[in-house]
């Protein structure tokens, strides 16, 4: 809406260094993942679970009450200081993130195939206590015991919902964090997923982070190793089709001082393109870079099983 002194034009605005999420995140991510089921037919099935979880997310996040609400001004002293206000170490046991888990297996549960049905039942077995140190094996990246690790998506699932349901809540938007913590969420303290280059007028080719647990998004330079600071050795490599055009608007940018890659979701490329569904789409690339054995991946995807 225009005011009495008109809008500044949008060429000479400064794109936001911190964004919260959006209250249309898991529904965009979801409709996504719709499309890529029917783009990349060898992973149909696992992108048809993934589009089925994203969008029960969507539902609780709108649909459940927060089961703990933060006193009001809790986070001004964190935001005064440029710390995470929600911080997962401190909160984990406060924020009673299990109601989601709960509402987020009974919404997936009558959509989801044979395979699956054990998982949401061996999670119903399982005590608070127990659900507490899947939460933490998921939060510090681990991966878990054998037992548990099937069961870690469906509780990474449960913990962003939580997350990003106070990041929503949040006063304003962190500070861009310190360049000796720029890899990490000014939100919540956790790793990015991946990063995106927004495609809008307002914040055109501008690259952010985006946080693996609380969708938080912060700036980073592009043509940046978000590991090491390097920028001058890059390169970018992504899947092709038949016709050696990419296949999908995702690349990984490796870095050959660090041997680290985190991948980037293209929106100029394709306005839907997303961190998490795109980079789950792209599994042939992870594995075509673990193969090569020169880069490890730097992005963290807790809806991804790593391991035996
Ligand atoms: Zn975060
Ligand atoms: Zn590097």
């Amino acid at each position: 809406m225009n005011h009495t002194y008109g809008n500044a034009p949008s060429g000479i605005m400064d794109p936001p260094k911190v964004t919260l999420p959006g209250a249309d995140l898991f529904q965009k991510r979801a409709t996504r993942l719709r499309e890529l089921v029917v783009q990349v037919p060898a992973l149909d099935e696992f992108l048809a679970f993934m589009a089925r979880l994203v969008q029960a997310q969507h539902q609780v996040l709108s649909e459940q009450e927060p089961g703990w609400r933060p006193a009001p001004g809790a986070f001004d002293e964190a935001l005064a200081h440029g710390m995470p206000p929600l911080g997962y170490q401190a909160l984990l046991r406060d924020v009673c993130w299990q109601s989601d888990l709960s509402a987020l297996l009974e919404n997936v549960e009558f959509h989801v195939g044979q395979r699956q049905r054990p998982l949401l039942e061996a999670l119903r077995r399982k005590t608070s206590e127990e659900l507490d140190a899947i939460a933490v094996d998921v939060l510090e990246a681990r991966s878990g015991s054998r037992e548990n690790r099937p069961l870690m998506p469906l509780v990474a699932a449960a913990l962003q919902v939580t997350w990003v349901r106070l990041a929503q809540a949040l006063p304003r938007a962190p500070d861009k964090p310190a360049v000796e913590s720029e890899a990490l969420c000014p939100t919540c303290g956790c790793p990015p997923v991946a990063s995106v280059i927004h495609g809008e007028q307002y914040r055109s080719g501008v690259r952010y982070l985006h946080c693996s647990l609380c969708a938080t998004e912060w700036h980073l330079e592009r043509v940046k190793c978000s590991v090491c600071g390097e920028g001058g050795k890059l390169t970018y490599l992504g899947l092709d089709d038949e016709k050696g055009k990419p296949f999908l608007p995702i690349q990984a940018e490796a870095c050959s001082r660090c041997d680290h890659y985190l991948k980037v979701a293209l929106r100029e490329s394709h306005g839907r393109a997303d961190p998490v569904a795109d980079n789950l789409a792209s599994l042939a690339l992870d594995v075509m870079l673990a193969e090569e054995g020169r880069y490890s991946p730097s992005g963290y995807n807790p809806l991804l099983i790593i391991g035996d």
